[in-house]
């Protein structure tokens, strides 16, 4: 039975720390005042003026959400969180690819996750900044945490995109689309064809009672747009923000409500599929202890074959980084 006399610790609000408060972290600060997630949010950035001012905007709306505290603050003020959301590194150039980031962000995870360690021993940690799946892991051996508590965005905004792509053809609300891409969140992910799905139908199924007759190679060109969504948005408008923002939302959402919400979240590799010493997406339910349980799809072998690819790519961009 619970203590009548818990203490008050265990009742402050759910606390989210957002490291990097450039368009990703703000953007996710804000999702989660208007998505009414968090209790208190604290922002921190090298440029302090920057989270100074995205802190003092988003506590502006908060007279039209529910009472959130959010202030910009230093490792200190990340005492007690909950989960820390790390956004901070540099953002993608146009041409460049999320590979080619990776030194410049490994050298400020270095930088940022023994301080974090420090202070908030106790965090579920979700790794947002690119290259994704190579700070996750670096985030996992740096912090000396278990697995389960470091998760990295991964292919969630791809699946997302992948499921926008399929409902926005095929005609239907892209949340009753069950499609998911797994691998690296990068140019060698993996789109589950073999077990995409419409209310359970699968798309041969579908696609038979459709009668719209699309022309050969329409699913293929719906995978190239999301998987070049990024350059294609950088281009227009020089970051991705949005979307990012709210599906870290879910995320930290699923953690603090213990949902088990299954996402296709980046993890260290514990032989699934025949897979280790990497970290990269495979539907994972996220809950309190963070990864709670990984899920092993029935893949195709061709699929398997690609995901395998997807793991040595990242597995030969961690070497070169030494891990
Ligand atoms: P941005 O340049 O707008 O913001 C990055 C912020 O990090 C800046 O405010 C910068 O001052 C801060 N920063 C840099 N070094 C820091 C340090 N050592 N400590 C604290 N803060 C530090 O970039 P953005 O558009 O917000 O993107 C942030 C990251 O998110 C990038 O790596 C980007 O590629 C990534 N991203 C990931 C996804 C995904 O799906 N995983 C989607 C979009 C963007």
């Amino acid at each position: 039975m619970a203590n009548p006399l818990t203490p008050p610790q265990s009742r402050r609000p759910p606390k989210v720390s957002v490291i990097g408060a450039g368009m990703v972290g703000s953007a996710l600060a804000y999702s989660l005042i208007v998505e009414r997630v968090a209790g208190e949010v604290v922002l921190v950035d090298v440029n302090r003026n920057r989270a100074e001012g995205e802190a003092i905007d988003i506590n502006h709306a908060v007279p039209f959400s529910s009472p959130t505290r959010v202030m910009a603050g230093d490792y200190a003020d990340c005492r007690h969180s909950d989960v820390v959301v790390i956004t901070a590194g540099v953002a993608q150039k146009p041409g460049e690819t999320r590979l080619d980031l990776l030194a410049r962000n490994v050298n400020i995870y270095r930088d940022i996750i023994p301080r974090l360690t420090d202070v908030a021993a106790n965090a579920i940690l979700l790794i947002v900044s690119n290259p994704v799946d190579i700070l996750t892991y670096a985030a996992v051996k740096l912090s000396g945490l278990p697995w389960q508590r470091v998760i990295g965005s991964g292919t969630v905004l791809d699946t997302a995109r992948f499921r926008y792509e399929l409902g926005a053809h095929c005609q239907v609300d892209p949340r009753n689309v069950h499609a998911y891409i797994l691998g690296e969140h990068g140019d060698s992910e993996v789109p589950i064809w073999s077990l995409a799905n419409i209310a359970g139908i699968p798309f041969p199924r579908f696609c038979e009672t459709c009668h719209r007759g699309c022309p050969p190679g329409e699913f293929d060109r719906m995978f190239q747009r999301v998987k070049n969504a990024a350059y294609e948005i950088i281009k227009l408008k020089g970051a991705t923000y949005f979307a990012i923002a709210l599906g870290a939302t879910r995320m930290v959402e699923a953690i603090l409500r213990n949902q088990n919400t299954v996402m296709t979240a980046s993890v260290l590799m514990q032989g699934q599929h025949g897979l280790s010493d990497v970290c990269l997406s495979l539907p994972v339910a996220i809950g309190s202890g963070g990864a709670t349980r990984v899920l092993e799809m029935s893949i195709s072998g061709e699929e398997r074959m690609a995901l395998l690819n997807s793991a040595q790519v990242l597995r030969g961009t961690l070497t070169k980084v030494g891990f």
